[in-house]
């Protein structure tokens, strides 16, 4: 048993964190200020004698005691994200720092929750760890970018100056139960349209492509890439390289939820990224990780859990 810290610990991929760590018989610090994530999302924990929550902004020093790190903290929906850009880049650069100089004074393994966004508008596909990117610098996008993309340098400047031991974990899009309801990501938004016989809002002309992970494959990922030796920093892209275009994703969707929904097109926004999909050779070989559960089966599950909070009953809690 240790005790880990989650920075960001009551938003959609924290509590899966949280819930995980305390089945495994860890003491879990949740750290978070409540900014995307919500008490309701760790409500079930809170009589656990090994967890605590202390509501704290991570762009401040945080003196605490902990084993090991995992940096989840940041809004990761781009309205969220673009609500207070100033704000994100605090979060990122000031929030990295601040846990960067925690896990120095512990000597704690520390990861970071990084993004396939610090690939941009990818000029390469799929994209491998060691593509540089393709980032707009000053775009709407970019306080996110960006500021994920000095989070990493700072988490490899600590490493090569203070010997840290740390884990970049390349997330790319990542669905389930908790996601929130109404942060515009494309598929807690198709899938509440879908229910609630709303038209479906595909922005472009539905061509433009990602490749969806399931929380529960992403969760395992992060907890065997933190048990790696020291040797192992990453970046390592962590996703699920089944591609899909929102085209599919909404048919699909639609398919699911036996809905009436009509399909209607919504202005692309400005930088959206053509394609996505990672390359997750590096993740098979150093983790011996690759995703379980597919689109499908994925799907189904969240579609559940929405199911359950729109007709008010307790959603499921399994991921
Ligand atoms: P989320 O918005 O649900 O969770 C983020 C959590 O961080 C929230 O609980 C929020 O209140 C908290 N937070 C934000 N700013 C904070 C601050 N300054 N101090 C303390 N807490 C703060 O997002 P998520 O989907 O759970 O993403 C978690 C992490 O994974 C993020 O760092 C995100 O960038 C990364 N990520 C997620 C995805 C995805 O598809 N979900 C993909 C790539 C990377
Ligand atoms: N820090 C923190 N908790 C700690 C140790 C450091 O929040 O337990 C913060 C500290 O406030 C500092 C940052 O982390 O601003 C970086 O720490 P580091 O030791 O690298 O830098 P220094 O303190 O030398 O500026
Ligand atoms: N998208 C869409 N309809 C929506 C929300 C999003 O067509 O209601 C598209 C969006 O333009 C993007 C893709 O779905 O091409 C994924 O969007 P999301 O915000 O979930 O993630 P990200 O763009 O950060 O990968």
């Amino acid at each position: 048993m240790s005790r880990v810290l989650v920075t960001g610990g009551a938003g959609f991929l924290g509590r899966h964190l949280c819930a995980r760590l305390l089945a495994e018989g860890h003491e879990v610090l949740c750290v978070d200020n409540f900014y995307t994530g919500t008490r309701r999302n760790i409500a079930e924990f809170l009589n656990d004698p090994n967890f605590e929550v202390l509501r704290h902004d991570i762009c401040f020093p945080l003196y605490v005691e902990v084993d090991a790190i995992y940096n989840l903290a940041c809004p990761a929906s781009p309205i969220h994200y673009q609500h207070d850009p100033v704000q994100t880049v605090k979060t990122s650069v000031h929030g990295a720092i601040n846990v960067l100089g925690l896990a120095k004074r512990l000597r704690a393994r520390v990861l970071q929750a990084s993004t396939s966004e610090v690939y941009g508008d990818p000029e390469i596909h799929p994209q491998t760890e060691d593509y540089w990117g393709h980032v707009n610098p000053i775009g709407p996008r970019s306080c996110y970018d960006e500021g994920k993309r000095c989070a990493e340098t700072l988490f490899f400047n600590y490493h090569r100056q203070h010997r840290l031991r740390i884990k970049v974990a390349r997330i790319f899009n990542t669905y389930g139960p908790y996601m929130q309801q109404g942060d515009g990501r494309v598929v807690s938004n198709f899938i509440v349209q879908a229910l609630n016989n709303e038209a479906i809002t595909l922005y472009g002309d539905g061509t433009q492509t990602r490749s969806f992970c399931y929380a529960g494959d992403l969760i395992e990922a992060l907890v065997r890439f933190v048990d790696t030796p020291d040797e192992v920093t990453g970046p390592v892209n962590l996703g699920n390289p089944e591609e899909c275009s929102m085209r599919a994703l909404a048919e699909q969707i639609l398919d699911l939820t036996n809905s009436r929904s009509p399909v209607v097109h919504r202005p692309l926004p400005f930088d959206d990224p053509r394609r996505r999909r990672p390359d997750i050779t590096a993740a098979r070989t150093l983790l011996d990780w690759e995703p379980k559960t597919g689109l499908r089966e994925g799907l189904t599950q969240t579609i559940e859990y929405f199911d359950a909070l729109l007709a008010g009953r307790s959603p499921a809690r399994r991921i």
